[in-house]
């Protein structure tokens, strides 16, 4: 059988059922990591020693029959390099860090671990998490698995990789401005965006504080929220984190009914700003959702230039003072040839970060220098405010917004290399639920007919209410894969 196609759902009930074990599981993975990812490059780390190790644990407990056996026990799972891993090398897809070990893990990390999972390796990502293409690593880009010559999305592209190529069934990615939920549409897999605070960001190393997020990305919407429930809720190690109880949405989806959910749609915005293709997913998207009784509305969502605006603002200003803290002294590999302190910042900071990360650092900078932080800093703030006010009106009119992910397909590797600026416009559609902290997914909703490449649409909920995000995607889901529960791709 092959196993490497298999959701996390499928491959629970396996496991549960005794029939794989989680050492041949994990076997299994490790071959085809081997065999393909030098072609993808999805991976920075394979953890093959540890992971056979994990492995053969969950066995033990599995066969021991002591007590219920998790979802997740035994299941492979990929980490994004950005998330602190005990005794397995954490880079960030930095030289700065190329060589950090972390002792402890992040909270979403040591949650699955407590469950069982089994962690194969760390994946690639742009540089603490600036850019959406994976083309910003220090360690070279990862390719579309399902066309090499495009990028797989980002910043959490290697994770989205990964599971769509089948190299592992779930990943976790980071979100800060739509670093899950791109990927994930580009490489054709379900990625989900939780409320800000909802998953712990402890051992997350920091790229925007007040935006950062922790994330799933699997191959079907159910196995999402079968690993959302087993890394949401409260963690007094975060202070950002929700205190309210976090409700498990997994097993809430099967026979839920969409019926009367009103579905906003912002019909100008996406007549304005997206490719012909991905406005034909979408509005099959809206389709799907009517004939299932959804109400659909037209909606305007606040505007996009100053979200935009508002999001590069505050995430380069946040950045440049978290990266504050590698200067060869207290974190980051430092420059050895200095004679002075000035120099050993100066070099390790110049040598270690690499072209997007420097001009983060050099925005932010400018941004909260005294001359400039009301003009730009401040206001960005207010606009945030309006912005969050914007959808708590909306969000008397709807319950979820259904939007696109990215306004093209899957670009071709390079597209971008002169025009940053340009880069940053093609986060138009995932920095809203960024900038207002609330729970969004993104799930495949069509495929191309000329290159076959995936579409996907977002949906996006109030804060803290992930179950109506999933209940749409579930009923999305199954309108458009008509029952076959899995949109990911067979390769
Ligand atoms: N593409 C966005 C950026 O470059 C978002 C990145 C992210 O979510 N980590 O900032």
């Amino acid at each position: 059988m092959n196993y490497c196609t298999m959701t996390v759902n499928e491959l629970s009930r396996l496991i549960k059922e005794k029939k794989i074990s989680s050492l041949e599981l994990t076997l299994s993975y490790l071959e085809k990591i081997k065999e393909t990812d030098k072609n993808i490059r999805a991976f920075i780390t394979v953890s093959e020693e540890t992971a056979k190790k994990a492995a053969a644990e969950a066995d033990a407990v599995i066969r021991s029959g002591a007590g219920d056996i998790h979802p997740l026990m035994g299941i492979p799972a990929a980490i994004k390099d950005n998330l602190c891993t005990e005794g397995i090398k954490t880079t960030c897809a930095s030289r700065i860090l190329r060589n950090f070990v972390p002792p402890y893990s992040a909270e979403a990390v040591a949650r699955l671990k407590g469950h069982g999972a089994v962690i194969v390796g760390k994946t690639n990502m742009d540089e603490f998490g600036m850019g959406s293409s994976c083309e910003n690593s220090a360690f070279g880009l990862t390719h579309n698995p399902l066309d090499p010559t495009r990028v797989p999305g980002g910043s959490s592209g290697g994770s989205a990789a990964a599971v769509a190529a089948g190299l592992v069934p779930y990943a976790l990615g980071s979100d800060t401005g739509g670093s899950v939920r791109q990927p994930a549409a580009y490489c054709g897999v379900v990625g989900m965006k939780p409320s800000y605070g909802r998953v712990s960001r402890y051992g997350l190393i920091a790229f925007a504080s007040s935006l950062d997020t922790v994330g799933p990305i699997t191959r079907d919407v159910i196995s999402n929220a079968m690993v959302y429930d087993a890394i949401a809720g409260y963690d007094p190690k975060d202070s950002t984190s929700l205190q309210e109880h976090s409700e498990a949405v997994a097993d809430k989806l099967k026979g839920s009914n969409v019926r009367g959910m009103r579905i906003g749609v912002p019909y100008s915005l996406i007549e304005s700003h997206t490719d012909i293709t991905v406005k034909k997913a979408l509005s099959s998207a809206v389709k799907h959702l009517a004939d299932q009784g959804c109400e659909i509305i037209d909606i305007t969502l606040p505007d996009p230039g100053l979200t935009l605006a508002a999001y590069y603002a505050l995430s380069s200003a946040e950045a440049s003072s978290n990266l504050s803290r590698y200067d060869g002294i207290r974190f980051g590999e430092r420059a050895e040839d200095c004679s002075t302190i000035e120099e050993v910042f100066k070099k390790s900071r110049s040598r270690g970060f690499g072209p997007e990360v420097k001009r983060r650092i050099l925005l932010g900078t400018f941004l909260l220098s005294r001359e400039m932080c009301d003009r730009y800093y401040k206001k960005a703030l207010m606009a945030r405010e309006m912005i969050i006010n914007g959808f708590s009106s909306l969000f008397s009119l709807c319950d979820v917004i259904l939007a696109p992910v990215a306004p093209t397909l899957p670009y071709r590797i390079g597209k971008y290399s002169a025009e940053p600026e340009a880069r940053y416009s093609e986060d138009i559609f995932t920095v809203y639920a960024s900038i207002a902290g609330l729970p969004a997914i993104s799930l495949p909703v069509g495929k191309d007919a000329d290159t076959n490449l995936p579409v996907g649409a977002q949906i996006i909920g109030r804060a803290k209410d992930e179950l109506t995000v999933y209940r749409a995607a579930y009923a999305l889901e199954t309108a458009v894969c008509g029952g076959e529960r899995r949109c990911g791709n067979d390769i």
